[in-house]
């Protein structure tokens, strides 16, 4: 699959619908990885060269920021669009696969496969994200042998978790998503389609969180170090 390569990463080259194709594509096999980085995750991995290897090691790597398309564009090699990771997850429940949610506050994830569930996704299992044993983990989800699995830890715990882990996990895709459950729960809002549409959810979720604001200064340096590379 061709990549487009930003600051060492190579980020799939595919539109949503080629994404999804691909995903499908993986059901019934064994130990996809799926990563949805942003540039906050592209620079963390400038300065942590194992991240930037599992990176480099996904089966999709997804442009989940608009700063990753825009610096794609700064490159002149400019990906198709924004894939971002929680809309690529839900049309995926779309598929009729199974899936684990695992990750967030204790009870979030629950939650979220309750509301899913009443929506008819598939899903089979749920653990949350501050336990102690790798081993507990992994013999629920196999026990529950679901096709997909959501990482929900955030950025880079899930990734490197699941690089660890995904030999000895019985499920055909891995997803690092994030925030995902927290939404999915109800627990936090996803920005107004409005708000998506000027590409400004970035803002919104540091406003709904502000303690994601200082999290915020990796855009504008991240878009500055594509361009000093150029
Ligand atoms: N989290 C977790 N275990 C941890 C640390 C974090 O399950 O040890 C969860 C946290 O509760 C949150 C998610 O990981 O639900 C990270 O969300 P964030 O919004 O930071 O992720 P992003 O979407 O920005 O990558």
């Amino acid at each position: 699959m061709e990549k487009v390569e930003i600051l060492g990463v190579g980020i799939s080259n595919v539109t949503m619908e080629q994404a999804l194709d691909k995903a499908k594509a993986f059901i019934g096999k064994r130990g996809h990885m799926i990563f949805t980085p942003n540039p906050e995750i592209i620079m963390l991995a400038q300065q942590d060269s194992q991240l930037k290897e599992i990176l480099n090691e996904a089966d999709l790597l997804l442009a989940d920021g608009i700063g990753v398309v825009i610096g794609s564009k700064i490159i002149k090699k400019p990906l198709p669009e924004r894939v971002a990771g929680f809309d690529f997850v839900c049309r995926l429940f779309e598929s009729g696969a199974s899936f684990y949610l695992l990750g967030a506050k204790p009870g979030v994830a629950d939650a979220a496969a309750e509301k899913l569930k009443s929506r008819s996704v598939n899903v089979v299992g749920a653990y949350h994200g501050y336990f102690d044993s790798d081993d507990d983990v992994i013999s629920d989800i196999n026990e529950k042998n679901p096709d997909v699995v959501l990482v929900c830890l955030g950025a880079p715990r899930q990734e490197k978790w699941i690089y660890k882990n995904r030999h000895k996990i019985n499920a055909a895709i891995c997803i690092g998503a994030g925030g995902t459950l927290d939404v999915l729960s109800g627990n936090v809002r996803r920005a107004p389609a409005v708000v998506q549409k000027m590409c400004l959810e970035w803002l919104y979720r540091a406003v709904l969180q502000p303690t994601r604001f200082k999290r915020l200064a990796a855009i504008p340096k991240f878009l500055i170090k594509v361009a000093a590379k150029r």
